[in-house]
């Protein structure tokens, strides 16, 4: 097997998390790294990792034939670009760009030039995302009617980049671009129609640091997504409704489970005392008509990612994150932002 030789630009936390799986991968060879920060390449260098002098010395390395993005948000664009045009693919980290027109001019040179462009869209291989998607695709709840994904921090942005909007900062384009890949991951052959969202400022002004996204499918399912900094009792990373259950996985540790109704029709129930009166709509189901199951746990295999990435290289397969999803994902986060703005629900026209 011919490794591909790979350079990864930006070594600060991302960048060395791609260097190690790099150097673990027996598909790839680590070329060596570039980021304008000396510390970071210091850094890298007493890892035994060769650096490069300049952007330019990266582009000008004839043995390397495909470079990893991983700066700051705002600088995807123009690196990613120049390196198209010097004979180069490329993998961007998340989010590609922070615009459709951005985007559009980078796919304009990646059909231009040939070269692989995409986005490294990791979580699509989460154990969580893939669990929900087993019970969605299996039909386990019945017809689903609506799912909620949340991720919830208490410590605020943290003190770098991502506080400010010159960087691309702000947890939209943060965590926000990995739970709608998601969404749409899971829909990608139902169309998206509306989107209604608000954005927080509650530790930070001059970025959100956190958003609600409530997404409205053709068919009927809404989906909404939620990522806050400033919570100090954490909800479920996942709720599921169908007609005939409902699940839960409480964390990326996979706790949970679903409740399946087994006798839908036995619906008589004993009122309940609910604050100063009684319910019987909200009585508890009896325990003859429900049961718990355990989650099926689903484990992704991440490298599935770059195994993709070499088959594309040799000409063997077509690229897992394509053009499309990339542009629609943007696409959403510039509803998002249009509704927030306009507190209004916004239209959602697919390609
Ligand atoms: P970071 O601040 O730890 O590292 C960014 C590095 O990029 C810094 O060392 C900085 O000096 C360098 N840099 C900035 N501009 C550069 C340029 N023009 N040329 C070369 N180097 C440059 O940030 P991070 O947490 O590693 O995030 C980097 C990227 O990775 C962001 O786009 C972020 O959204 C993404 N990210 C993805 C995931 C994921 O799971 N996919 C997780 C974390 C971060």
């Amino acid at each position: 097997m011919k490794k591909i030789n790979v350079a990864v630009v930006g070594y600060g936390g991302m960048g060395g998390w791609h260097t190690d799986r790099i150097r673990e991968m027996e598909k790839f060879n680590l070329a060596g790294v570039w980021d304008i920060d000396p510390e970071s390449l210091a850094r890298a260098r007493a890892c035994g990792i060769h650096t490069y002098g300049s952007f330019e010395d990266v582009l000008a390395d004839d043995s390397v034939p495909l470079l990893t993005i991983a700066t700051w948000n705002d600088v995807h664009k123009p690196l990613c670009i120049a390196a198209m045009r010097a004979g180069k693919n490329v993998i961007s980290e998340k989010p590609v760009t922070l615009s459709v027109a951005d985007l559009d001019e980078m796919i304009a040179v990646s059909e231009e030039t040939g070269k692989l462009f995409t986005v490294h869209q990791n979580r699509r291989w989460d154990d969580d995302f893939l669990t929900m998607k087993n019970i969605y695709d299996k039909n386990l709840l019945g017809k689903v009617f609506r799912i909620e994904s949340r991720v919830q921090g208490s410590r605020g942005i943290p003190g770098d980049w991502r506080k400010e909007k010159g960087h691309g900062g702000g947890m939209v384009y943060d965590w926000g671009v990995h739970l709608l890949d998601q969404a749409l991951t899971l829909n990608d052959d139902n169309p998206l129609e509306s989107v209604y969202a608000h954005i927080t400022n509650v530790t930070n002004e001059e970025c959100d640091d956190g958003f609600y996204a409530e997404l409205r499918f053709r068919n009927g399912l809404y989906y909404m997504v939620e990522v806050t900094t400033n919570n100090f009792i954490a909800l479920p990373r996942w709720y599921i409704l169908g007609e005939n259950g409902t699940s839960v996985i409480e964390d990326w540790e996979l706790n949970g489970k679903s409740t399946l109704v087994h006798d839908w029709k036995k619906i008589d129930a004993v009122p309940v005392k609910a604050g100063t009166g009684i319910t019987k709509t909200m009585a508890p189901r009896t325990d003859e008509t429900i049961h718990d199951e355990p989650l099926e746990k689903i484990h992704g295999q991440w490298t599935q990612y770059y195994d993709n990435i070499y088959d594309v290289l040799n000409g063997n397969a077509t690229q897992i994150v394509t053009h499309r999803q990339m542009r629609r994902c943007l696409k959403l986060i510039e509803a998002i932002f249009t509704s927030a703005e306009t507190d209004s629900v916004v239209k959602f026209r697919e390609d």
